[in-house]
């Protein structure tokens, strides 16, 4: 069987260093590995517009945003296919047979959407909530299936959402005796502080919509003024004085991104984090020190990310040109996949004669 992975964002906003920990690094590594045999990028606009149907403006100028941060952090337009959701009509065709297999009550257990449903400013009662918000995890499945993946790279926030789609995809495969839907497995990364990075307010998750982000786009100067404005340990209060790795946001970023090089290059005190740890805990390392590592840590990182972008940001034409080769050949997937959907539950009734035949033998 090949190896198919499909991942997408939504076009909500440019990306940030929660999205490169969570996904867009395992999306690089996975294109240049070839440890699958094809990658699949989505632009999620028909799921960003499920929560944001009075500003269609806001998806639309994010849509060359987000392919911009693909690209600038390394995914490639010859390697990778990058489209966009809308642009595949299957889509919502197979998000409505999926509909019939998944209750109510099963759809809005679903923990993730149960969180998004109380920030994203609809009432607080379900009533406020559109139902294509509520859907949206049935649409996922139907995106993740009509391109056969099998592995999902993605933040812990979308577990939810692949066991939903795994679900579905038993389910359909019982219901109408067929193996024509993939089952999904989610690839999470292996570092645990990457698979839900916090926010640099200190909440559970960076996002784009709760402007606590470090975008990848941010300019040096932006990314030292969040990093020098963020929370360490409240009681920290003197160099001298012991302080807190755990819930401390500089030590969970310094977690994530922070390689021994790093320290090498940058903090050459401590051989690696666990030093750096150790010292901080027993105190006489101020905050202004571990804020300066980190800040030149995600420089390192972000540097050639901002550089490319420059780049790419002159060739926009170009970029659509491949857009638009990704969109058709997505169609061309995602119509194969509706047509074995629309065969096994046995509503394909023109494409060959059967049916016409058996409704004239029943008169006959
Ligand atoms: P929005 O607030 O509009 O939902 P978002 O920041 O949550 O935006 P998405 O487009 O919903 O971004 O998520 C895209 C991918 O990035 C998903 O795989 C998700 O798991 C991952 N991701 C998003 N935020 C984080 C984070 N803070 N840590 C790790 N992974 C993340
Ligand atoms: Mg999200």
């Amino acid at each position: 069987m090949a190896n198919i992975a499909l991942t997408g964002d939504r076009p909500t906003g440019r990306l940030h260093i929660g999205h490169y920990a969570g996904s867009l690094k395992e999306r690089v590594a996975i294109q240049n590995s070839g440890a699958v045999d094809e990658l699949f990028i989505m632009i999620a606009d028909t799921q960003a517009l499920t929560d944001n149907a009075g500003n269609p403006q806001k998806v639309r100028d994010n849509i060359i945003e987000v392919i911009l941060d693909y690209i600038s952090a390394g995914i490639d337009l010859d390697k990778t296919t990058i489209f966009i959701q809308s642009e595949v009509r299957a889509l919502p065709e197979i998000t409505t047979y999926y509909m019939n297999l998944v209750t109510l009550p099963r759809l809005l257990r679903n923990p993730t959407v149960k969180a998004e449903i109380a920030y994203r400013g609809f009432d607080s009662d379900t009533k406020g909530v559109p139902v294509g918000f509520a859907n949206y995890p049935i649409s996922q499945a139907a995106d993740i299936t009509a391109f056969n993946a099998n592995r999902i790279p993605v933040g812990d926030d979308q577990l939810p959402m692949i066991e939903q789609t795994r679900e579905i995809v038993r389910a359909f495969n019982n219901q109408y005796n067929t193996d024509c839907l993939v089952m999904p497995d989610a690839v999470l990364p292996k570092n645990n502080v990457c698979k839900r990075l916090p926010g640099i307010d200190g909440s559970l998750k960076m996002s784009k919509s709760l402007g606590n982000a470090i975008y990848l786009a941010d300019t040096s100067e932006e990314v030292k003024k969040k990093i020098f404005s963020m929370y360490t340990d409240p009681n920290h209060i003197r160099v001298e004085d012991p302080g807190k790795v755990e819930g401390n946001v500089v030590f969970t970023y310094l977690d994530a991104f922070s390689t021994d090089e790093h320290f090498k290059r940058f903090y050459p005190e401590f051989n690696n984090l666990d030093e750096l740890k150790k010292a901080y805990e027993h105190g006489g390392i101020g905050d202004m020190k571990i804020k300066t590592f980190l800040y030149n840590v995600m420089e390192d990182i972000l540097t050639p990310i901002r550089e490319r972008r420059k780049e790419y940001e002159k060739k926009i034409e170009l970029i659509f040109d491949y857009i638009k080769k990704g969109n058709e050949k997505a169609n061309k997937v995602a119509d194969e996949t509706l047509g074995k959907i629309r065969k096994a539950m046995g509503i394909d009734y023109f494409t060959d004669d059967t049916f016409v035949k058996e409704q004239i033998e029943k008169y006959n």
